[in-house]
């Protein structure tokens, strides 16, 4: 069955008398229910019923059961259940659906068409009845991919519990084999009729011949395995059955035997048929020794195993394909992987790993069977970009394939694989009437073997991926230790940030601001750090970017107001410090964040501070381009009292005329124009735009504040050119709260340059 489009579901009768099946309706799926996306009406286990309606109808006629059909699908309810639960699962476990496979053997579901038809079902059916609606997890692409990995899970256990009970059946016909040997031997030195006994009614095939080779009895079971004619086996040397997929020691562990030298040995062996067909059987062949002990004939038990065979390989296939491209899937890849790692292709391998770019916004838009043609188009494309030796393509589930490439000069190798990639891919492709031109993002990771195992290498892709896409995609990059670890602890630390922000990890130092003019302490910003327990304290450029992406700025960035806005009140109140100020740093999104005034009007009014004691500083980044909606809280902010700064002036270009628009009280000028202040004499640019700067904001009525102040002669230079206040290291670094009401910092005032 086509993955991309399921086929009408077959007609459904009321499932187990479950009362609101739509039996007659011609579809199981109740009204119109087939249109993919959709989901069927009814509670969860009502779709639960249906579903295993669908799925009883697809297999039972290919399973040996002495069930009736609606036995069957009572069967297969709690069986879709858990399929449904594992779909659902907050920590997904595809172990369930192995269950479910070996459930599937366990009632006789092991005609090859029963796995596939199984497959199909929960391919085009699970998500739609079992998805959607209820939905924990989210999107359906990640409904769809749990799909796909439950229908490897489904397949896996399936081959296994087929695989563990064709061991214990042939264990069980290797006993009945050595059960018939001893008959056998006992028949023949008894009486003629009991040995033609044994021999015609076993249902085993069993020949006899001499120590040459020569056939001499065959039974009519192993007549049947060879294709039935007679003149085909007999009169034809033992010898002349050999086949080119002959284990090498079968041939000797045989000449042993007819030496006298072994007992019996057994092997899985396949022969010719007349008509050229394979018979795969397994074989034992024993020594019939005379009364004597002389050895005397060969004795040779055969089972035909073609057909188990034949499954197992389809279901290796099945296990080890992607059902939709037929490319390898992720399993054989990583055993393919794992071959060219331990150095069976050469020293060295070179990989990519392709994620289409936008390919989301082709299913959302063109639905999903378009992004499967698609998918399958690309598959195709990727395959033949792929075809030197050792080459390999591989889908890995959703929009994301690798190919890899092992042997020598891989670097070269790769780059041109990767060219070869994009340029494919860059041809449009034609979907719906429309041309669709796809692009991919293309993470490259070459090396030598036997250093990484698959894992590290597929993660090393896939973060080097993510570095294309954010590079701007329709590229590749190459993997670099360095960005693979700074990756790695950013991930680690996203996600470990709102748990820290429980834990209470975060803390805040205050760096005094001190006026200019007589060095008297002004007031100090709130900078937050993290204290890791594993990385010790972060500075908040390792950490606020994440916060901002991920939107725990919001709670973080509250929770810093509130403290520092605490702080200042302990100052004011307690320590003498009467006028002292805290300035606290808003993000861009903190900005756009609907709760901003009612949040800090708050947070003033609990603490009781003043709002002409809190300075809110905004980058001038985050107000370029701003309109009148972004900077009306900020207009209520400065209404109420509360200063605003623009923080890192200088740095973003705006628009010198545009301040007049900005609700700001204070300019904070960049450290960059401080730093020209350091050289003596100071690098005369700066000094006349800082001149400039400081003389339009006088006029607009802004106070200017330097930062990034670390010596002497930068602070007289500042004061000359009639800064207000400074901020820096030559007077005191970040630190404790508990400092800065105490620090006195006069005699840090530097003499006019
Ligand atoms: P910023 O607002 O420009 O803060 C000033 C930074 O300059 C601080 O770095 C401070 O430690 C550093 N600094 C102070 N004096 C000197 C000096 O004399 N020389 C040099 N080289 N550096 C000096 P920090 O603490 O690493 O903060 C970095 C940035 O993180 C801040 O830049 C601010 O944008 C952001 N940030 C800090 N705390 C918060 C917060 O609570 N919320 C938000 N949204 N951002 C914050
Ligand atoms: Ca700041
Ligand atoms: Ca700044």
């Amino acid at each position: 069955m086509p993955a991309c489009e399921p086929a009408e579901p077959p007609a459904a009768p009321t499932p187990g008398g479950a009362g609101s099946g739509s039996a007659g309706s011609g579809s199981a799926a109740g009204s119109g229910s087939a249109v993919p996306g959709a989901s069927p009406k009814g509670g969860l286990e009502d779709r639960i019923a249906r579903f295993a309606t669908i799925w009883g109808r697809a297999i039972f006629p290919v399973t040996a059961t002495s069930l009736t059909r609606p036995e069957f699908e009572r069967h297969l309810v709690p069986l879709t259940r858990t399929l449904a639960e594992a779909l659902h699962a907050r920590a997904f476990d595809a172990s369930a659906a192995q269950r479910v496979g070996a459930e599937l053997v366990a009632v006789h579901c092991t005609d090859p068409e029963a796995l596939a038809g199984t497959l199909g079902v929960i391919e085009s059916y699970l998500v739609l009845y079992c998805g959607g609606a209820d939905g924990a997890v989210g999107s359906t692409e990640e409904y769809r991919a749990r799909c796909a990995r439950l229908q490897h899970g489904v397949a896996a256990g399936y081959a296994r519990a087929l695989r563990e009970r064709t061991l214990r059946e042939q264990e069980s016909i290797a006993r009945s084999a050595l059960t018939a040997r001893t008959d056998a031997q006992q028949a023949l030195h008894a009486s003629e009729a009991r040995f033609r006994a044994v021999f015609e009614g076993a249902a085993v095939g069993i020949g006899i011949a001499d120590l040459d080779g020569n056939i001499l009895e065959v039974n009519d079971a192993l007549l049947e395995m060879f294709g039935g004619l007679e003149g085909h086996v007999r009169g034809r040397k033992v010898t002349e059955w050999g086949h080119p997929d002959d284990t090498p020691h079968v041939w000797r562990m045989h000449g042993e035997l007819v030496r006298g030298e072994r007992e019996s040995f057994r092997v899985e062996k396949p022969y010719y048929r007349h008509d050229g067909t394979v018979l795969w059987t397994n074989l034992t062949v024993s020594l019939l020794r005379d009364a004597a002990g002389e050895p005397q004939y060969q004795l040779a038990l055969m089972e035909d195993t073609t057909e188990r065979r034949l499954l197992n390989l389809r279901l290796r296939y099945e296990a080890t394909h992607d059902a939709l491209t037929g490319l390898p899937n992720r399993t054989l890849f990583f055993e393919r992987l794992e071959k060219a790692l331990n150095g069976t292709g050469g020293d060295r391998f070179g990989l990519c790993y392709l994620d289409l770019d936008g390919f989301k916004a082709v299913n959302d838009s063109l639905g999903h069977s378009a992004g499967d043609r698609l998918l399958v188009e690309v598959a195709d494309r990727l395959q033949s970009c792929a075809t030197g030796p050792g080459e390999v393509v591989a889908r890995l589930g959703g929009d994301e394939f690798v190919a890899l490439t092992t042997g020598r000069d891989t670097e070269q190798k790769v780059t041109d694989l990767a060219v070869r990639i994009l340029s494919a891919l860059s041809t449009p492709i034609r979907l719906e009437g429309r041309e669709l031109t796809v692009r991919g993002s293309i993470g490259i990771v070459e090396g030598s073997v036997k250093e990484r195992t698959p894992a590290e290498v597929l993660r090393s892709a896939d973060i080097t991926m993510y570095r294309a896409k954010a590079a701007g995609g329709n590229r590749f990059e190459f993997a670099d230790a360095e960005a693979d670890a700074r990756a790695i602890t950013r991930h680690g630390l996203t996600n470990a940030l709102p748990a820290a922000l429980e834990r209470g990890e975060f803390f805040i130092e205050y760096q005094p601001l001190v006026h200019m003019h007589d060095g008297t302490v002004h007031g100090a910003e709130a900078l937050v750090r993290w204290s890791h327990p594993q990385y010790g304290v972060l500075g908040p450029d390792r950490f606020i970017p994440l916060a901002e992406r991920t939107g725990l700025i919001v709670p973080l960035g509250r929770w810093v107001l509130e403290e520092s806005v605490r702080q200042a009140r302990n100052w004011r109140s307690k320590h003498g410090g009467a006028s002292l100020r805290v300035n606290v740093n808003l993000s861009p999104t903190q900005l756009h964040h609907p709760g901003l005034v009612a949040d800090t009007v708050a947070v003033l009014e609990k603490s009781g501070l003043a709002p002409g004691a809190l300075c809110l500083e905004v980058t001038e980044s985050a107000l370029i381009g701003a309109d009148d909606e972004l900077l009306e809280p900020l207009r209520r902010l400065a209404a109420l009292g509360v200063d605003i700064a623009l923080d890192d002036f200088g740095t973003g270009y705006s628009n010198l005329a545009n301040l007049r628009r900005l609700p700001v009280s204070v300019l904070k000028l960049d450290r960059s124009f401080t730093k020209g202040m350091q050289q003596s004499p100071a690098n005369p640019v700066d000094v006349k735009i800082v001149e400039g700067i400081v003389a339009l904001a006088h006029s607009l009525e802004l106070a200017v504040t330097v930062e990034g102040v670390e010596t002497g002669a930068q602070a007289a230079q500042l004061r000359a050119l009639g800064c207000d206040t400074a901020q820096g290291w030559y007077y005191a670094r970040p630190g404790a709260p508990d400092r800065i009401h105490t620090l006195s910092l006069s005699d840090a005032v530097p003499s006019s340059p």
